[in-house]
């Protein structure tokens, strides 16, 4: 690997012989493989046509990017035609006729176009604009280029990019993706969205490009072209020198500032403003100070107005230019006490040599920085600049590379190596991926438009995401709180989770519905009245404060009357005009659907199905009664029966695995009885009697069309039921089917099913 040239003669030590053998064997090598390189690349390019470039200058700022690239392309006479066109800026004499500097630098320039219509105001750009691009087509038909390289976001750039877009000429664009403040943002994205390639300085640039649509694979992370000049020579051992030239023998290093503020052309006044009030600072701040004139933008005529009011030109402490060649300017910036002003050399080039920088006003909104910046946004008094130069002047900050590492111009070479002329001209626009909006596209509707559902139940609490589609995105489940105050808070608190996991997971929560135990005044969202299965839990409005912490509107309804729902929704139910839910579990509920509709009755008490009263002498209910169908079928009675048996010691039976530990529940009572237990086997023949007497009764009542049992305890008394009806029913009631859910999650799914049926008949 190559040393760093300077680094040879850091130590003066080193200076004598060693450093001559050492630059001796630095030369042979670097000759040897130039020789190999070249031959590599005569083969590579043997009948392979060169790459005519034609390189675009129109001012100082941009040939110092510029020159990197055509220094570059010139060292490659087998690969590259490079052509030179000059127009703008660098042809005026005010502007300090800077195209002698390209010539100095020995390119041939192969046109020189005056575009400039003096005036410097708004008009006046636009005129230059409409005067380049009367004039560039003459010269584009004339060099015939296969790509034409500009630089970032001057009026000059946009006519260049114009014309050649309009020419089908391939486009180069440096600088791009960049944000700034001002006109310049849209001039640059423009000449980007004209461009078919880009070379770019830094990665949120690289970024900003991707998210305008241009093609990943014709964009460049390049880096600076400057940088890689600034980074390799900025330790010039005659920079005094260069410093003194310019700001007389008495200055000192770090002991001046360089102050350079453009005119902001989206608001000329504002931007004359400020300038008025850095000169005042300046005066006051009395220090040595190097001031270039403005560029051309619209405005820089009053502002040098301005500056010639305040007796600047004519003052011991400043030095005021027009130009400075740009390896001079670096010099004079890098040895800086502060920079001072808009210029984008403030925000980039410092940076790298950690030059403490003063940035006043918009024109660099955005850009990107280093901690040498201080930004000074409202620079609306002389006071706030002057304390900006107190904290700034003299400082020294680390070097940043955000926009460049000093190997930008053999990458873009390496890439103008890599277009393909035979490739089509035509830019491809790569769009992200965009989904239909939803009122269009029925399957979006259905994943995406979800319920928030609820159910509270005599021992959890459980809150899930449920798509239109009937699918579970998400479900939460906690221990449902013993009082009123932690039960409202845990319902809350886990909604808001879920609205917020809904947004990752693209649903559009439309409303919460709340399935629960008790009997319930859906109309009003109201709980009027619970079983001791869920304590605390008796005039309860759960729509109002739901509604108002969640911002979303609230359905309520029991659970019995809630699986009903489901059924009809998503299960046996769809389509059946009328049909009856019974649910078997810790207790016995149900829902009747009758034309297409759930019954609620007069006091909200219809459907009650668990307390269908089969006996007048029948076991204590929970509800206070005897008799009913809950009080024989429902888990908790299966349970106590188990227990009761299991005192007796009448409960186990030989092979029967029951350990001491374990909790007697209904399922070990089924199992006694399929294992040949007689008593077991007559408490539950009694139990699925009540039970199918229960329901022939709902039968002759209602006379649905199908019998839908849910519950853990369903698929068991499937055959004794429709073996009751069979035997118990009128006639005409004796056909029913019977049949057990497929739902496996009734509750959730009928309270999201009242949102989802609702909201949407709100919707469309
Ligand atoms: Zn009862």
């Amino acid at each position: 690997m190559e040393k760093h040239p300077g680094s040879l003669c850091r130590n003066p030590h080193t200076l004598s012989t060693w450093k001559g053998q050492e630059l001796y064997f630095l030369r042979m090598q670097r000759n040897r493989e130039k020789m190999e390189r070249e031959k590599v690349e005569r083969e590579l390019n043997q009948g392979k046509k060169k790459l005519r470039v034609c390189v675009a200058t129109c001012n100082r700022a941009d040939y110092s990017k510029l020159a990197p690239i055509m220094f570059g392309i010139k060292s490659h006479p087998e690969e590259f035609e490079l052509e030179v066109v000059v127009l703008g800026s660098h042809l005026i004499d005010d502007y300090g006729n800077t195209f002698r500097m390209i010539e100095q630098d020995n390119f041939d320039i192969g046109s020189k176009l005056h575009t400039i219509v003096r005036g410097e105001d708004e008009a006046a750009m636009v005129e230059s604009v409409g005067l380049a691009l009367v004039k560039l087509p003459d010269v584009l038909q004339r060099l015939q280029p296969d790509i034409l390289v500009v630089h970032g976001d001057r009026f000059d750039a946009l006519a260049l990019a114009t014309a050649a877009a309009l020419m089908n000429i391939r486009i180069l664009h440096l600088e791009g993706g960049e944000v700034s403040g001002t006109i310049d943002d849209s001039i640059r994205h423009a000449i980007s969205k004209l461009a078919h390639y880009h070379a770019c300085c830094t990665r949120m640039a690289e970024q900003h490009l991707i998210a305008m649509c241009e093609d990943h694979s014709r964009i460049l992370l390049a880096g600076c072209p400057s940088y890689d000049k600034l980074l390799s020579s900025h330790h010039r051992e005659d920079y005094m020198d260069i410093i003194r030239s310019w700001l007389g023998d008495k200055v000192q290093n770090n002991d001046y500032i360089v102050a350079l503020q453009h005119p902001v052309t989206t608001d000329i006044q504002h931007s004359i403003k400020i300038y008025g009030l850095m000169l005042d600072a300046l005066l006051s701040f009395n220090k040595r100070t190097l001031i270039l004139f403005p560029n051309i933008d619209a405005g820089s005529k009053e502002m040098v107005r301005v500056m010639r009011k305040k007796g600047i030109e004519q003052h011991p402490n400043f030095r005021a230019v027009k130009h400075i060649p740009f390896e001079q300017f670096i010099q004079l910036v890098c040895h800086a006490g502060c920079m001072i002003g808009n210029s984008s050399c403030g925000v980039r080039e410092a940076g790298a040599f950690g030059t403490p920088v003063i940035n006043l006003g918009t024109r660099q909104t955005g850009r990107e920085t280093g901690e040498n910046v201080l930004h000074v946004r409202d620079a609306d008094t002389h006071n706030k600049i002057y304390h900006a130069l107190e904290l700034q002047f003299g400082k020294r900050y680390p070097g940043s590379k955000i926009y460049g590492d000093g190997h930008a111009v053999p990458r873009i070479l390496k890439f103008l190596r890599t277009i393909d002329l035979d490739e089509p001209l035509q830019k491809t626009f790569c769009f992200p991926p965009v989904k239909d909006s939803i009122s269009q596209d029925i399957d979006h509707i259905l994943e995406t438009q979800s319920a928030l559902s609820v159910d509270l139940g005599g021992t959890n609490l459980r809150v899930a995401i449920i798509c239109m589609k009937g699918s579970i995105v998400k479900k939460y489940s906690e221990h449902n709180p013993t009082t009123f105050e932690d039960r409202m808070h845990l319902i809350l608190q886990m909604c808001k989770t879920a609205i917020q996991d809904a947004v990752c997971l693209n649903c559009r929560i439309l409303g919460v519905g709340i399935s629960t135990g008790g009997r319930v005044n859906p109309q009003e969202g109201v709980v009027l009245h619970s079983t001791k299965l869920i304590q605390e839990w008796s005039s309860v409005n759960l729509r109002t404060p739901i509604s108002d912490a969640l911002g979303l509107p609230v359905w309520v309804d029991n659970d019995g009357n809630c699986a009903a729902l489901a059924e009809r929704k998503f299960g046996h139910g769809k389509g059946v005009e009328n049909f009856v839910t019974v649910i078997t579990g810790t207790g016995i509920g149900g829902g009747i659907i009758h034309h297409y509709e759930l019954i609620h009755g007069s006091t909200f008490c219809a459907a009650e199905l668990g307390h269908v009263i089969v006996s007048l002498e029948g076991p204590e209910c929970s509800c206070g009664s005897r008799g009913c169908i809950e009080a024989y079928a429902s888990g908790l009675a299966l349970q106590r029966e188990a227990k009761r048996l299991n005192d007796e010691d009448l409960l186990k039976v030989e092979g029967m695995d029951v350990k001491l530990s374990e909790p007697i529940t209904a399922a070990h009572l089924i199992s006694a009885a399929r294992m040949g237990n007689s008593k077991a086997d007559a408490v539950l023949r009694k139990a699925s009697s009540a039970l199918g007497v229960g329901i022939v009764n709902i039968l002759h009542i209602v006379n649905p069309s199908l019998v839908i049992l849910s519950g853990v305890l369903a698929s068991y008394y499937k055959e004794p039921v429709q073996h009751i009806i069979s035997q118990r029913a009128l006639a005409s009631a004796q056909t029913i089917k019977v049949v057990t859910s497929d739902l496996e999650e009734p509750a959730l799914l009928g309270a999201a099913s009242m949102v989802l049926d609702y909201a949407t008949r709100r919707t469309y």
